[in-house]
């Protein structure tokens, strides 16, 4: 049966252990090549693959919205449909000046 592993992080070069119970999991999936990340790195790798999107309040209308960046404090945002009605407005007064 299967034994414990260690083995190292190709990302961080620390000693991780392949589990018995996850060697088992992967032969199960037909998967033949051992992990190459510790479990701390795989994580960091699939949220950095994720969008991470930031749960905001519309400064302007209200509506709960998402923003892929990280919202400043007092700073204001807008959801999508009012930073669009925005930036229109800011394009007509700079025509009309
Ligand atoms: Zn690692
Ligand atoms: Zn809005």
């Amino acid at each position: 049966m299967y034994e414990d592993e260690k083995l190292i992080c190709e990302d961080c070069g620390s000693e991780f252990v392949f589990t018995a119970g996850e060697q088992e999991f992967y032969a199960q999936r037909g998967l033949v090549n051992k992990p190459k990340r510790c479990p701390e790195c795989r994580k960091n790798r699939r949220q950095k693959n994720r969008r991470k999107l930031y749960e905001v309040t519309c400064s302007k209308c209200g509506c709960q919205t998402k923003v892929p960046f990280k919202p400043i404090e007092g700073k204001e945002v807008y959801c999508k449909d009012c930073y669009a009605a925005i930036k229109e407005a800011e394009q007509q007064n700079q025509e009309s000046v």
